[in-house]
């Protein structure tokens, strides 16, 4: 599932393509993923995006805001005239745009269109007033997130907390916002603790190494546009690179590239794909 890096480059994607244009109509074609009245939206310019944990929101001049969660396969590709030289579209964007996979098209003014494809049907558009979206359950939920308000005196205070795997705590989105399975497992790493030590088990000097670690991992999937490991792909219609520089994840069998001892093994952690170096993270 897309995290805080993927959500992040959307968002920053879709505010230079968006802002500034208007909206003329919306084409549904799944009332499932698309809630709300679209009528609301219509020849309002857009000012500007912002992102709560994993979902981003789109703010127009008339307090209404479009709300979306992308889920497990959900893609925002924009074509226009703010995208002055399309990249070939990735072959991720099963079926193009607008294909079988295209829910909904917001037609835009100047020529422009958004597509969403969503190929499993997870994820959901929805319309809101700007006034309540902060208000929104999900978002009153989120716990603080790297780079906005997780300090590392809030990080230890998380962590003292749960006798949980380490690894669990980390990508529980109330306890801390944005770090999902692939940045877990890389800031494990990174950080040479074991993803199944306890939470509170971990030395204040372990505390602050995986705070920075964190930080560091998300920073460089930042810098590669995220990661297109499933079906992310970012609203150029391009992909994230983050995958062709994981430090753990996807490893499996490689020798590890800090202690050249030990050989990365992949096991299972409350459902999820988790990597670690059976020496260096014990
Ligand atoms: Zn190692």
């Amino acid at each position: 599932m897309p995290e805080l890096p993927e959500v992040e480059t959307m968002r920053l994607q879709l505010k230079k393509y968006l802002v500034g244009h208007k909206i003329t109509s919306v084409e549904v074609k799944n009332r499932k993923t698309f809630q709300g009245d679209e009528t609301k939206i219509l020849d309002v310019k857009i000012l500007d995006t912002r992102r709560f944990g994993k979902v981003s929101v789109i703010d127009l001049a008339n307090g209404r805001s479009i709300l979306t969660h992308v889920k497990l396969t959900g893609q925002y590709i924009y074509r226009g005239p703010n995208l002055k030289n399309p990249s070939k579209l990735s072959n991720k964007v099963v079926g193009g745009v607008p294909g079988p996979h295209t829910l909904v098209v917001f037609n835009l003014d100047r020529g422009g269109k958004l597509y969403y494809n969503d190929v499993r049907r997870f994820g959901w558009i929805r319309i809101e007033k700007t006034e309540d979206v902060e208000r929104e359950k999900f978002i009153v939920k989120l716990g603080p997130e790297p780079f906005k308000d997780l300090t590392l005196e809030i990080f230890k205070s998380i962590l003292s907390k749960s006798g949980r795997p380490i690894k669990i705590v980390l990508m529980d989105q109330e306890k801390m916002g944005g770090v999902g399975n692939i940045y877990a497992n890389d800031a494990l790493w990174l950080a040479a603790i074991s993803p199944q030590q306890p939470a509170n088990n971990l030395q204040p000097e372990e505390q602050k190494k995986l705070y920075e670690a964190i930080l560091t991992v998300l920073k460089a999937g930042l810098k590669y546009g995220g990661a297109s490991e499933l079906a992310f792909v970012t609203p150029d219609g391009a992909e994230g690179e983050y995958q062709n520089h994981t430090l753990v994840y996807g490893h499996e069998g490689e020798p590890c590239e800090r202690c050249h001892k030990g050989l990365i093994k992949k096991f299972f952690l409350g459902g999820r794909g988790t990597y670690l170096c059976p020496v260096c993270q014990v």
